[in-house]
């Protein structure tokens, strides 16, 4: 698919993945478009940052992506950079959960919400006998028949009870979205559950009978037939897809540094400022910040869209990695990490085994961990100073990990605002926002703020809103 009557020229507002994939995605599609893109800061990839230093490659933000959505491998493969691929170690695949400071498997075959395997489940000692009688009775429940949205919590308590709630899939959630599990949106989520309970009448039956498929399937597999784990990550690092992505796209496309400032639709075109710059002409823009920014944006172009954008709210996280001699480290470290209750009352929300996920990503006889903390359990650790922020998180790792000694490396990355919050009626939301969107010409939104986080859905936003921009232009063309 390329596009003839295209617009001549695009503006993307910021360069995180979301911008980085419709920039490239225009490139591919309208080679003859002239694109610039705007980022803030004097780097490019937003939150995607890897480091390498002292022998570890530490990944600062998101240190893998799922491949069970397929735009992440897709333009993995586009770029030709799937012979860099790494899978997870399948010696180290099993997560932990804390449980008064002990770190338990989780049941094998539990995923995200419910169990595949009943046995595991039936001798976890991560439950109580009346916490898995409970979960048990998931099998008999009748569905719902509300079609309304509804929160992760009174979702899993109303199917699988509290302590599954609490002791499994509070952590395990709470550990990819940071949210607040009371206010995360089911159907915005994992709206799958919804529909599995709809279908089958259980979530356990659901997950029984869909593993027994994917066994037979084979699943994780892309369009050439290479079979992946569940995640994967880059040899190089995530900043070597952000790397790979701005050589793609022309000379002269990037401005680092240049933060926009007001956005406006002037005869037909739009007029793009930038901090101490003169405003330049396009024929189409695509925000690709944040959401409040491109609602503080839109502000004197669409005030109801403007407050919708602003409606999404975000939550910080920070990032704190350690490494040890593997000699300091008593707890064996033979999974991919852990994640922890909030009824803990610990200053993790999870933590991450990185060399052991990933055999690259230290030298032999050290061991790197990842601590991820703030979120909206505590929001105000996400800008905590370092000097208290290390110190409270090595005492907790000590503990758990049974750890001795100091660090003989560390790194912190702080992410403020960050993490979109898909709160119940996100759908209703971003509904809403695309239809006042796609009534003012020439106007695009991408970004993790509306119809995914993780690093696939965000290619796909960046890549789909390239697409319909290019669709519209090339329609109107014709008119
Ligand atoms: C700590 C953490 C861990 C994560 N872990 C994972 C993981 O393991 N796997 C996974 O798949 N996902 C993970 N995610 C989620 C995923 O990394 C993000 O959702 C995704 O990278 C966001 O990309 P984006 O381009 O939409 O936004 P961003 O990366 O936030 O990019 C937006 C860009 O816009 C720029 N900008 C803002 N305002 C302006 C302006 N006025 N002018 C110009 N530029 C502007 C910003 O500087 C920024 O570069 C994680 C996220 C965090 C924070």
């Amino acid at each position: 698919m390329t596009h003839s009557t295209s617009p001549q020229r695009i503006a993307v507002i910021g360069a995180g993945i979301s911008g980085l994939a419709a920039a490239h995605r225009i490139t591919e599609l309208a080679p003859g478009c002239e694109i610039r893109l705007f980022e803030r800061q004097n780097r490019l990839g937003g939150v995607l940052a890897t480091v390498h230093e002292n022998g570890y490659q530490v990944e600062l933000s998101a240190d893998n992506f799922i491949t069970t959505q397929p735009w992440g491998l897709d333009l993995v493969g586009r770029l030709g950079l799937k012979d860099r691929l790494v899978q997870t170690n399948p010696a180290c695949r099993r997560t932990f959960v804390m449980r008064r400071k002990r770190l338990y498997s989780l049941p094998d075959g539990f995923l995200m919400m419910a169990p595949t395997k009943m046995w595991p489940m039936a001798v976890t000692p991560v439950l109580s006998p009346l916490g898995k009688l409970r979960a048990g009775l998931e099998y008999l429940l009748p569905p719902s028949r509300d079609d309304a949205d509804e929160s992760m919590a009174g979702f899993v308590r109303r199917r699988l009870g509290r302590e599954v709630f609490e002791r499994l899939v509070e952590p395990l959630v709470s550990g990819v979205y940071a949210a607040d599990m009371e206010k995360l949106s089911l159907l915005a989520t994992l709206p799958r559950f919804r529909e599995m309970e709809r279908q089958h009448g259980s979530l356990i039956r659901a997950m029984r009978r869909q593993m027994k498929l994917q066994r037979k399937a084979g699943k994780h597999v892309d369009e050439s037939g290479a079979r992946y784990s569940m995640f994967v990550t880059l040899a190089d690092g995530l900043s070597s897809l952000i790397d790979t992505l701005a050589a793609r796209l022309p000379a002269g496309t990037v401005r680092l540094g240049t933060s926009v400032e007001k956005i406006a639709p002037v005869d037909g075109s739009w007029q793009v400022t930038a901090a101490r710059s003169q405003p330049e002409t396009f024929d189409a823009v695509i925000l690709a910040t944040p959401s409040h920014v491109a609602g503080a944006l839109l502000k004197p172009i669409d005030e109801p869209l403007s407050r919708d954008l602003a409606g999404i709210q975000h939550e910080g996280t920070a990032i704190v990695t350690m490494a040890f001699e593997d000699s300091q480290v008593a707890h064996p470290m033979n999974g991919a990490g852990f994640v922890v209750p909030g009824i803990e009352g610990s200053p993790i929300l999870a933590g991450s085994f990185s060399s052991r996920k990933y055999l690259h990503r230290a030298p032999d006889g050290k061991t790197l961990i990842r601590a991820f903390v703030g979120g909206a359990r505590a929001p105000e650790m996400a800008e905590m100073p370092d000097e208290k922020l290390v110190p409270l998180v090595l005492a907790e790792l000590r503990d758990v990990l049974r750890i001795s000694g100091d660090p003989i490396y560390q790194i912190t990355a702080h992410w403020p605002g960050t993490m979109p919050q898909y709160h119940v009626g996100h759908l209703d939301l971003v509904a809403r926002i695309n239809t006042r969107c796609h009534a003012i010409p020439g106007l695009a939104l991408a970004g993790n703020a509306y119809d995914g986080v993780g690093i696939p859905a965000c290619i796909h936003s960046g890549e789909l809103t390239a697409e319909r921009l290019l669709q519209r232009a090339a329609t109107q063309g014709q008119q």
